[in-house]
């Protein structure tokens, strides 16, 4: 059974309609990431599971407990959800033991604290203020006071952004242990598509308030549902074409394509899905970005300016005449580019 369940959700501002029948779903020691572009409706989604903010229409569940429905609002300190925010947001006069102790009840609460420094690694920094820890070291304190009530869904709202890279991936693989320690669940809102693609089980794209795709993250990149999609996620070449079932005419030639289609389609073709090759569609090499592990180029061709992820070998640079050749089938996208 599902975790966390989010039904039709509705939010306006003023005149903007903010979310518009957003719906999903959270397993036990799931986490989900939320993509979307600045605006989109990320940080009012967690705001309103997190109780900080009242739909207008639509439920969430947990569990068998309405959080929030027609009629229906359990205030935040009742939901049993840990927030953690892109800026730590921690006391500044309080040490750090006493900010993990903050929110917590009960004779037990000290112990609850110290258990969920220890969980972080912190325990050597539990009698530091604030302002005697680092930005990484400050972001896992405001980590440990999220989990120490033992929520039972963690929100993160670009909680690693402000971290450098190297810092980025050991607090992540903190916090999935963590998650999985305590079969939670996390929605994790991110703007870095790599943290997305590698550190969720599923992922969940919101376009102008509506979540248009969800998925596991192979799901998405492979088989995007619409161009917006399929250029928010990663780069990718969008291509016109008429499709006749398993293949589809287009500028550059016949392409297969997945799913089936007939008529006229919008397709994807990813970077890393062109080679360069002896036979091929000819074009010219306009531009080339070498990335160490790869190269990329920028081929005009009769479809336009193709980006082509090339072997790290590729000599070809611009100016020069190469052939592509489609190593896998195109993706047929709903609607238009
Ligand atoms: P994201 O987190 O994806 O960047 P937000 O959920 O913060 O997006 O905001 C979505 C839209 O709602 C934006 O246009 C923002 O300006 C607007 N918005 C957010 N909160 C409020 C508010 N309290 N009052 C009015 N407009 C808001
Ligand atoms: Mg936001």
């Amino acid at each position: 059974m599902s975790l966390l369940t989010v039904h039709g959700l509705e939010k306006r501002f003023g005149k903007s309609q903010v979310l518009a029948g957003v719906g999903f779903t959270l397993n036990p020691g799931e986490v989900l990431a939320l993509l979307g572009p600045s605006g989109s409706g990320k940080t009012t989604l967690l705001r309103i599971l997190a109780g900080l903010e009242v739909p207008d229409a639509g439920w969430v569940r947990l569990g068998k407990q309405t959080l929030v429905g027609p009629g229906i609002f359990l205030p935040p300190e009742n939901r049993g959800i840990g927030f953690v925010f892109q800026e730590p947001a921690l006391f500044p006069h309080l040490r750090v033991v006493d900010n993990v102790a903050f929110g917590l009840k009960g004779r037990d609460r000290r112990r609850k604290a110290e258990e969920a420094l220890a969980a972080l690694g912190l325990t050597a920094f539990r009698n530091r203020r604030p302002d005697q820890l680092s930005g990484g070291q400050a972001q896992r304190v405001a980590l440990a006071r999220a989990l120490a009530p033992k929520p039972r869904i963690l929100l993160l709202d670009e909680p690693f952004t402000s971290l450098d890279a190297g810092l980025r991936e050991g607090i992540r693989s903190e916090v999935r242990a963590a998650i999985r320690a305590q079969k939670i669940a996390a929605l994790l809102v991110t703007h870095d598509q790599e943290e997305a693609l590698a550190f969720a089980d599923r992922l969940a794209v919101l376009h102008r308030g509506r979540l248009v795709q969800i998925g596991t993250p192979e799901e998405v990149y492979h088989r995007p549902r619409t161009p917006f999609v399929a250029s928010f996620l990663g780069h990718t070449n969008l291509l016109k074409g008429e499709a006749h079932g398993d293949h589809a005419e287009t500028a550059l030639g016949r392409l297969k394509i997945v799913p089936r289609a007939r008529g006229p389609v919008w397709l994807s073709l990813r970077p890393e899905h062109l080679a360069l090759a002896a036979h091929g569609v000819p074009g010219k090499v306009v531009d080339r970005a070498f990335k160490g592990h790869d190269v990329t180029l920028w081929v005009r061709t009769a479809a336009g300016e193709l980006r082509v992820q090339a072997d790290y070998r590729t000599r070809a640079k611009p100016g020069d005449a190469v052939r592509l050749v489609p190593r896998e089938p195109a993706v047929v996208l709903e609607g238009e580019a």
